[in-house]
C-alpha cells in the first residue's frame, strides 16, 4: 500500500456486472511510455514515413484481430470499428507525417506531438459526440506507438494463476484482450454504469464494479480479494468466512439460473392468473435468435440508434430494411416494437448530425428529429413500413412531450405507406404506432396522447432523470437517480391510470422493467408489459408467478404512503427479502 494508511475490508462502487469473484489483485498503475528522440537527416525521412505507415498497417491488423476475437459480442463492432476509422484518419497520419518532414524528427517523436494536438483539441470540443471520441483516439494512438517501439499491445501481460484485476480504468480494448481463463473479475477506480467497458463485462459475463475511487491506492499487488459484482462491491483480504458465504452464494445463484431457464416456457402470470407479458429489449439484430430460450414474447423495445453509432453516413433504406426484416421475422408471430432512432442526449451522433448543444439531454434528440419531415426520419420510416410484411410491426416514438409530434409521426407515415405502394412496394396493414412516455409532458398529457396512440411504453430510464431533474450519466448526483422515488412513484402511477382510463395498453421498456426488485411494484401499477434484457426475463417471470396481483397492490399502496426514497428503498428491500429471500441475498447489507 502506498500511503500506510489502513485498508478498508470492503469498498463500495458501481455494480458493473453480475457475479462473485475470489482471487489474488494484479493492480495496474498505468504505464508510460518512454517515447525515444532522434534527429533525421533528409535521406532518411522517406525511411521513417515508411516505417509509420507500416506500423499503422500493424496496429491495424492488431485492433481488426480483437475486434474479429469479439465477433457477436454486444456493441464490440461500434468500438472497434471507431478505433479503425482513426488509424486510418489521414488527419493523424498525415499530422505526424509532416512532423517527420518538416521537424526531422523520429515518428515515435512526431507521433507523441500530434497526438497531443489532437487529444487537446478534441477535450475542449463543447460537443459530446466529439468528446467522447477522445478516449478512442488515446487508444489508437497508444496502440501505433506501440508498434512503432516494437512493443506488445497488451499491458496486462502473461497471467500465471486465475487473477482478478484492479485497474484506475480499462479500455474495451484491454477488456477485450483479456485472457479469460485467468481473469476471474475487474474493478477498477474509474468508469459509470453506462460505459463501453462495463457492457462488454456484461456481455462477456465478467463479475465487475467500477468506480471505486482508490482500489489501486489501497490494494496491494497480491492481495485476496473478492468482487461482489451484483452488489457493487470489492472485499480487500476477506476473512475465510466472507469468502465462505459469497462462495456458497455464488453456487447457489448459479444452481437458480439454470433452474430459472427451465421456467422460459411457463406463462408469464401472477399466482392469481393475470398475465403480464414480458417482451425483450434489443441493440442488434442478430441477438433476435436468443430470445426466445430466455422464454421473451417477441420485442418490446428495439434501439435502432445502434445501427447509427461510429459511422460517417447514416444507414440507407436498403440497410436498414434488412435488419428490422430480420427482427420482425425472428419473432413472428409475435411483435416487434422498433423504437425510431434517438440520437441525440448521451447517445452518439453519425457525422452531419453533430452540434454542440450545452443541455444535450434537453436539445435536439428523439422525436425532435424527424421535424420537418427530415431525411433521417423519412429513410427510417421507409425502411420501417417496407419492412413491415415480414412479421407485426410496432413503431415506437421517443422522447415525445405533445400531440403534434405523434400528430407529425402518423401522416408522415400514412403519405409514405402512399408513396410506397404507387412504387410498388408491399406495406402491411394495422401497423401500431406507440410513444415511449419519458417527459413529465408525456405523463401530464396521456389522455391527449392516447387519441393519436395505439400503445405507451414508459422509458423510466429518461423519465427519472426528467421527473427528479438528475443527469443519468453523472455519477455526482448518482445517489438522487432512483426508481424507488416518490416523486417517480407518483409519476409512475400517473401515466398508468391515464392510459387505463384513455383504454390503451402501457408497458415498462426502461432498466426498472428488468430490475426484480421493482417487479412487485410494476405489477401493483398495474402495466400490461414488461420489456428487459433477454437475461432479465427469467427471474422477473418467476417473481411474477409467486405473486398474487391483490399483494402486490397492497405493497404498492404502502410504499406510496411513504415521504422519501430512503424509507422506500428500506420497505421495499425489506419486504422483497422476506418474500424471495434467495433472490435478493446479494442485496443484503454489508455484515
Ligand atoms: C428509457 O429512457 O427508459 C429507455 C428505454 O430508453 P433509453 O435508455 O434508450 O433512453
Ligand atoms: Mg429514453
Amino acid at each position: 500500500m502506498r500511503s500506510g494508511e489502513p485498508v478498508p475490508t470492503v469498498l463500495e462502487g458501481v455494480a458493473a456486472a453480475p457475479g462473485i469473484a475470489v482471487g489474488r489483485a494484479r493492480v495496474l498503475v498505468p504505464e508510460t511510455l518512454t517515447i525515444p528522440e532522434r534527429r533525421l537527416t533528409p535521406a532518411e525521412v522517406p525511411e521513417e514515413i515508411a516505417r509509420l505507415q507500416r506500423a499503422a498497417c500493424s496496429a491495424r491488423e492488431r485492433v481488426q484481430a480483437i475486434h474479429h476475437a469479439l465477433a457477436g459480442v454486444e456493441l464490440a463492432d461500434a468500438i472497434f470499428r471507431t478505433q479503425l476509422l482513426l488509424l486510418e484518419d489521414p488527419q493523424l497520419l498525415d499530422g505526424v507525417a509532416r512532423r517527420i518532414r518538416d521537424g526531422g524528427i523520429n515518428a515515435e517523436r512526431a507521433l507523441q506531438d500530434e497526438g497531443e494536438r489532437m487529444l487537446a483539441v478534441f477535450a475542449a470540443m463543447p460537443d459530446p459526440y466529439l468528446r467522447e471520441r477522445r478516449s478512442d483516439l488515446a487508444v489508437a494512438v497508444r496502440e501505433l506507438q506501440m508498434c512503432l517501439l516494437g512493443l506488445e499491445s497488451a499491458r496486462i501481460g502473461p497471467l500465471t494463476e486465475p487473477t482478478v484485476l484492479i485497474a484506475v480504468d480499462l479500455s474495451p480494448t484491454e477488456i477485450a484482450q483479456l485472457d479469460r481463463a485467468s481473469v476471474l473479475a475487474f474493478a477498477t477506480d474509474a468508469g459509470g454504469p453506462a460505459s463501453h467497458a462495463v457492457i462488454l463485462a456484461h456481455s462477456l459475463g465478467l463479475p465487475a464494479v467500477v468506480g471505486l475511487g482508490r482500489a489501486t491506492a489501497l490494494v496491494h499487488e497480491g492481495d485476496l480479494v473478492l468482487v461482489d459484482g451484483g452488489a457493487g462491491r470489492l472485499w480487500v483480504r476477506p476473512s475465510p468466512e466472507v469468502v465462505r458465504t459469497h462462495c456458497q452464494r455464488a453456487a447457489r445463484e448459479r444452481q437458480r439460473t439454470n433452474a430459472l431457464l427451465r421456467l422460459a416456457d411457463l406463462p408469464a402470470e401472477t399466482r392469481d392468473g393475470r398475465p403480464i407479458v414480458l417482451r425483450a429489449n434489443l441493440e442488434r439484430a442478430d441477438e433476435v435468435e436468443r430470445l426466445r430460450d430466455h422464454g421473451a414474447t417477441g420485442v418490446g423495445l428495439f434501439r435502432t440508434e445502434f445501427l447509427y453509432l461510429n459511422r460517417d453516413e447514416p444507414p440507407g433504406e436498403e440497410e436498414q430494411l434488412q435488419h428490422y426484416r430480420a427482427v420482425l421475422a425472428g419473432v413472428k408471430p409475435q411483435p416487434a416494437t422498433i423504437r425510431t432512432v434517438d440520437l441525440g442526449g448521451d447517445k452518439l451522433l453519425v457525422a452531419g448530425q453533430r452540434r454542440s448543444e450545452a443541455n444535450p439531454a434537453l436539445g435536439l434528440r428523439g422525436v425532435r428529429l424527424a421535424r420537418g419531415r427530415s431525411p433521417l426520419s423519412t429513410v427510417q420510416l421507409r425502411a420501417l413500413l417496407r419492412a413491415s410484411p415480414a412479421g407485426r410491426l410496432r413503431i415506437l416514438l421517443p422522447l415525445v412531450t405533445g400531440v403534434e409530434e405523434v400528430v407529425a409521426a402518423r401522416t408522415h407515415l400514412a403519405d409514405l405507406r402512399r408513396e410506397l405502394e404507387a412504387e410498388g412496394h408491399r406495406v402491411a396493414d394495422g401497423i401500431e404506432l406507440g410513444v415511449v412516455v419519458e417527459t413529465p409532458a408525456a405523463v401530464a398529457l396521456i389522455d391527449r396522447l392516447a387519441a393519436e396512440t395505439d400503445f405507451f411504453s414508459i422509458g423510466t430510464n429518461d423519465l427519472i432523470q426528467y421527473t427528479l431533474a438528475v443527469d443519468r450519466d453523472n455519477e455526482a448526483v448518482a445517489y438522487l437517480y432512483g426508481a424507488g422515488h416518490p416523486a417517480v412513484l407518483r409519476v409512475l402511477r400517473s401515466a398508468v391510470e391515464g392510459a387505463r382510463v384513455a383504454d390503451r395498453p402501457i408497458g415498462v421498456c426502461g432498466e426498472m422493467a428488468g430490475d426484480p426488485l421493482f417487479t412487485l411494484v410494476l405489477i401493483g401499477l398495474g402495466v400490461d408489459e414488461l420489456s428487459m434484457s433477454a437475461g432479465s426475463v427469467a427471474r422477473v417471470k418467476r417473481i411474477l408467478r409467486a405473486t398474487d396481483w391483490a399483494e402486490a397492490r397492497s405493497l404498492l399502496a404502502e410504499l406510496l404512503a411513504l415521504r422519501t426514497a430512503a424509507e422506500i428503498g428500506d420497505t421495499l428491500g425489506r419486504e422483497m427479502r422476506r418474500r424471495f429471500p434467495e433472490e435478493f441475498e446479494s442485496a443484503a447489507p454489508v455484515p
